[in-house]
């Protein structure tokens, strides 16, 4: 039996986006592709909100973290981590050879500006990377007040997690000023796994433009410029399969309307946040919980493994909890294509299985 997905990645995905992933092939060099590639381009800029160029990546979300930060960096990058995926990035930094400083703070909490202001006012960085909705603990970072403190700071290249949280928050790329955005394919934009997309900015490319060790795939002023000249096709042959979903599923988002869409993630977030307030706590404050999944602190000891087993017999499954939090907390994603009454069905059955 199919068990539906509340698990942060990968999401369920609607059988029509499935179906477009069988659309026959291609050429990668065919006027087609091109046109199919300058689509999704555009579609992406009005979800993205930017002006900037976007670019595509057939890998997951991971292959362009690693990229932004190794094309990136000329002097030093500043990591900053809330949790599980922060800390990667740090690690890709460190394994690629790009110094990096890594701040980090306890599990559950946010980086705030007061944190970014600090560390840049040493001088010592020219590149940042944020995670904007750190899946592990269910933090949505205080993106608008990081934006702020960044306006003084022009030299620094921003780079933004969102792998988690667009297509499911509004994140306003060019407003916040976000020099590399990047996001995956399976989290709140509701497709399978394996593609990855960002945002681009000029600054981004200038920067790239001094380092000169960029590393060869993943090197995105390679990615930038071949897609200038090629009109909009890849240097190596990218999955069309999941650019033909994707072409469709931004079409659908876009007739949802991104507000609508937005406003539908806020009100199962809430309705999630009220369930687990009931019965557990949640483990970010207020202020920072995500709209996209909530991370539930097992305050009742319960045996995860064993509800989402129980969960699993009636075709549902949700998530424990990530890496140093496994057992202490659990998790449930509410993103991508997940209805109101997805999520209500989900809370009885939890209600019914753990006897509240
Ligand atoms: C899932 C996730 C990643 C990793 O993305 P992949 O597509 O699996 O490489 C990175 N950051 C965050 C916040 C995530 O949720």
């Amino acid at each position: 039996m199919h068990k539906k997905l509340f698990i942060p990645g990968p999401v369920e995905v609607r059988p029509d986006v499935l179906e477009k992933m069988a659309t026959p092939m291609i050429g990668h060099r065919s006027k087609d592709a091109s046109a199919l590639q300058r689509r999704i381009s555009e579609k992406l800029k009005t979800l993205f909100y930017t002006k900037e160029e976007i670019l595509l990546s057939t890998t997951s979300g991971s292959g362009l973290m690693e990229g932004a930060v190794r094309s990136c960096t000329a002097k030093r990058a500043a990591v900053f981590s809330v949790g599980a995926f922060g800390k990667r990035w740090y690690e890709m930094a460190k394994f690629n050879n790009v110094p990096a400083d890594l701040f980090e703070v306890e599990w559950g909490k946010p980086t705030t500006a007061e944190a970014v202001d600090e560390v840049l006012s040493t001088g010592k960085y020219d590149l940042i990377t944020i995670t904007h909705n750190e899946t592990s603990t269910g933090v949505m970072n205080p993106v608008e007040e990081i934006a702020e403190v960044m306006k003084k700071y022009p030299e620094v290249v921003y780079c933004l997690d969102t792998v988690s949280s667009m297509g499911g928050t509004k994140i306003e790329v060019d407003k916040l000023g976000v020099d590399i955005c990047i996001t995956s394919s399976q989290k709140a934009l509701g497709l399978p796994p394996g593609l990855a997309v960002c945002s681009f900015s000029q600054k981004a490319v200038e920067r790239a433009k001094q380092v000169p060790y960029r590393g060869l795939y993943l090197d995105l002023l390679a990615l930038y410029e071949f897609i200038q000249k090629k009109d909009y096709q890849y240097p190596s042959t990218p999955s069309l399969s999941h650019m033909f979903a994707l072409d469709y599923q931004l079409d659908r988002i876009l007739e949802e309307g991104l507000e609508n869409r937005f406003e539908r993630h806020r009100q199962m977030a809430e309705v999630v946040r009220a369930w687990a307030r009931e019965h557990f706590e949640i483990l970010p404050e207020e202020k920072y919980m995500s709209n996209t999944v909530t991370t539930i602190k097992n305050t009742r000891d319960i045996d995860v493994s064993d509800l989402n087993k129980k969960l699993g017999e009636r075709g549902l499954q949700i998530s424990n909890g990530y890496g140093k939090l496994k057992d202490k907390t659990f998790r449930i994603a509410h993103m991508a294509d997940c209805t109101m009454e997805d999520i209500k069905d989900l809370l009885r059955n939890i209600d019914d299985i753990l006897g509240f």
